[in-house]
């Protein structure tokens, strides 16, 4: 079975293919691969179902939906009505939520198919998926490694072939990162294009779902659908969606990169010796290519935690054991009842997380902190502006490595935060970003990508230049 929307597609048209056998196929695909510990519920049943529905349906001449027959995945940080959302915590065990993100609204009015949902770090925080309450997804290339985070199941979901794409969610890369890991396509859409309502708030100046796929073109299919402005969410932007033609047609493009970040020593130099012959290459076939100067690549990381962190203090503060999910029994007044279900129900990095965002707000610290970390990021905006009037993309490596092995970056959580260093400048601007399988590490085999960040609302010409290498 073709693994691509398109393909499946055009194949349902033509009738050698039934929506129940897409559906079954993709259910014994996550029958075989549950060691990789992909999804955290499987709506099984209710696939198989709709899939027979649409099959009668398209017996019967009736019309379907744009999506008909494709078949999705959700991160387990965004809401589907009667279905359980536990942003891979303890603390939302059990909790089901209300009504369904406007994504996902839009996905089912035009007959999409939810298979399941899938593993993250908790609230996701985190890039490697160990901070999960579920225990860590592991990569389909190699089930030793991480698949990174914090949308690791939605990665492996796609690498593994058990949907055609996945919903996931970035913050600070958590897209793009495992995309990159795994070996699939990950677009982080620009700030405001796809409503946040019925995601799970993290940072929510920097929160937007994404999309990972093996086919750029499913992903502008899907992104086409559940784009667009919100009532619910007055920073969904009303900006034009779309329609996203991926021509094939050889466009040159001028392509920055910033040699302060592939010079940057944390930069595998296999990978980084990859890129160079990449940017080589794309020169050689008439793309404009060229350096430029950028000196705030040390401050970003530290701008991206302060502020992030601080958001997530505040979005946080609701999950206090009253209003929602777990509870902790042994509580005998308020105070206690808040101390003990947040201490239980939450792990240690969102502990981590709320602590540190408490002190960069407190008195004291916030103008140390907080202030400056704001003038980082007007400042990275307005340079990212500058630079991106005069180039289409900035050509960015995804992570300085490949995928690490399981719990080979024991508990140092700085180690972990650095390693967002190429894919935290998107969300800290605002900007759309894609990831984009390249090769294969000569030494393990393991997938390496690249990313290119564009110009705002430019999620057409990225997915475009990514359809090129199909
Ligand atoms: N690794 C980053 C963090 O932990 C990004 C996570 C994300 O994009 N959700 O904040």
């Amino acid at each position: 079975m073709p693994t691509s929307y398109r393909a499946t597609h055009a194949a349902l048209d033509r009738g050698e293919l039934t929506t129940q056998t897409v559906v079954q196929t993709f259910l014994d695909r996550i029958q075989e691969t549950t060691h990789l510990n992909i999804y955290v519920d499987v709506y099984g049943q209710e696939a198989l179902q709709t899939a027979m529905e649409q099959d009668q349906r398209r017996a019967a001449g009736e019309p379907l939906g744009k999506l008909a027959g494709m078949v999705l995945s959700i991160k387990d940080v965004i809401c589907y009505r009667n279905h359980g959302v536990s942003a891979g915590s303890r603390i939302l065990e059990d909790f089901e939520s209300l009504f369904s993100a406007t994504a996902v609204e839009r996905l089912l009015a035009e007959d999409a198919i939810l298979i399941g949902r899938t593993n993250c770090d908790e609230f996701a925080m985190g890039s490697a998926n160990e901070h999960s309450y579920y225990g860590p997804t592991r990569n389909a290339a190699d089930p030793r490694r991480v698949p990174g985070g914090s949308s690791g199941g939605a990665a492996v979901s796609v690498q593994a072939d058990t949907c055609h794409v996945a919903l996931g969610s970035d913050t600070g890369g958590s897209v793009r990162q495992p995309a990159g890991f795994c070996g699939v396509i990950g677009l982080k859409p620009t700030y405001g294009r796809i409503s946040r309502h019925g995601l799970l708030a993290y940072g929510s100046s920097f929160d937007q779902i994404g999309l990972l796929g093996h086919d750029a073109r499913d992903l502008a299919t899907v992104l086409e659908i559940i784009a667009g402005p919100d009532e619910y969410d007055s920073t969904a932007a009303a900006e034009p969606v779309g329609p996203y033609e991926l021509s094939a047609a050889a466009e040159s493009r001028r392509i920055a990169y910033w040699p302060a970040a592939l010079e940057h020593p944390s930069l595998d130099p296999a990978i980084r010796a990859r890129y160079e012959r990449q940017l080589a290459d794309w020169r050689a076939a008439g793309h404009t290519v060229a350096a430029a100067d950028f000196d705030l690549l040390e401050y970003i990381v530290p701008a991206y935690y302060v502020l992030v962190t601080a958001e997530a203090t505040s979005n946080l503060s609701r999950y206090d054991g009253l209003r929602y999910g777990y509870r902790d029994p042994k509580a005998t007044d308020l105070e206690e009842t808040y101390r003990l279900s947040r201490t239980e129900g939450f792990g240690t990095e969102v502990k981590r997380r709320i602590m540190l965002g408490n002190f960069v707000l407190s008195s004291g610290y916030y103008d140390a902190y907080f202030t400056r970390a704001q003038r980082v990021r007007r400042l990275l905006r307005d340079r990212m502006q500058a630079l991106l009037a005069e180039y289409d993309f900035l050509f960015l490596p995804v992570a300085p490595t490949v995928a690490w092995l399981i719990g080979e970056a024991g508990d140092d959580p700085v180690r972990e935060y650095l390693s967002d260093i190429f894919t935290v400048s998107a969300n800290l601007a605002g900007l759309p970003a894609i990831s984009i399988p390249l090769d294969a590490h000569p030494e393990n085999g393991m997938p390496i990508g690249y990313q290119l960040m564009g110009r705002a609302w430019s999620e057409g010409a990225l997915l475009g230049f990514a359809a090129k290498r199909e």
